[in-house]
């Protein structure tokens, strides 16, 4: 059963570690993630943005198979259905599906905007049991034709949104989605800090977790980001690893043109980097 990520993050909060939202992209890669975090008894966080919605046929269709998926192979770890990036007719169309928790994107509006439409998804999510992430300060980078311009949240704006009564937040801190450049300036550790002050209790989210240093990382953790997001790192792991079958002429051989047999390293690259990313994060051992 899918469980919303309140209560697994105001844990993660209290317990000073954080929970990953691994972003799925079809049958194999939700498998890999549920069985990583079955296997390591971490709760978990299974992203969808709507392009990857699309791309699976639907919110009706995530749903129906994850909670399938859950069934059939027995997982027992708590397990949300997360809308990443979602627009407010998205969000709607989400909790529909049976999604178990959603992500607003108001960012891109101006504050008033934002925080009208996020109390609006607030109010009927709440209704449902199904947790609402906000975001301030939209986050650099692309992802899935959402492009925000890297700003530096305010934490007054953080404040205001966190009072709100959304479940977790969101707050650029000059973190970006996809592959970072080399001249990154890194986190702002002092926005993070002033942001946890003023909002308190409130579980904070980082996007962009790909080629995050895992120092950096923990000194997120350590100033209040409860839930950190990865996709690209998962997507490249499972690129090279289909690469490296392919070139050495392994699909040639035998019945290694079978699906089954050519996306298996991807999906054992997938299984690798989410349990290096539970590991970093804290969550192994945290289900119970
Ligand atoms: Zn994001």
């Amino acid at each position: 059963m899918l469980v919303s990520a309140k209560e697994m993050l105001q844990k993660a909060k209290s317990g000073k570690y954080a929970v990953g939202q691994f972003n799925i992209n079809n049958l194999e890669w939700t498998k890999a993630v549920l069985l990583t975090a079955e296997e390591l008894r971490s709760p978990v966080i299974l992203g969808v943005s709507e392009g990857a919605g699309k791309y699976m046929c639907g919110f009706n269709t995530v749903a129906d198979m994850v909670k399938a998926m859950m069934k059939t192979l027995n997982i027992t770890v708590p397990v949300a259905l997360h809308l990443d990036h979602g627009t407010y007719e998205g969000a709607y169309k989400a909790m529909d599906a049976g999604f178990s928790s959603v992500m607003f994107d108001g960012s891109h509006y101006g504050i008033e905007e934002n925080v009208e439409k996020t109390t609006d998804v607030i109010r009927e999510a709440h209704s449902r049991g199904i947790s609402v992430e906000a975001e301030v300060g939209a986050i650099g980078g692309e992802e899935d034709g959402v492009i925000g311009g890297g700003e530096v949240a305010d934490p007054d704006e953080c404040k205001r949104i966190a009072d709100l009564g959304v479940d977790m937040l969101a707050a650029g801190i000059g973190n970006i989605h996809g592959k970072y450049p080399a001249n990154w300036a890194g986190l702002r550790f002092d926005v993070l800090d002033a942001i946890q002050q003023k909002t308190g209790e409130m579980p904070l989210v980082l996007h962009g977790g790909t080629g995050i240093p895992a120092d950096m990382i923990r000194k997120a953790i350590s100033l209040g980001v409860s839930k950190i997001n990865v996709n690209t790192e998962c997507q490249l792991a499972f690129q090279e690893a289909t690469r490296k079958y392919i070139e050495e002429g392994k699909d040639l051989i035998g019945k290694g043109f079978d699906p089954r047999k050519l996306l298996a390293p991807g999906v054992e690259a997938i299984k690798a980097t989410v349990k290096e990313k539970m590991e970093l994060f804290g969550s192994v051992g945290k289900a119970e």
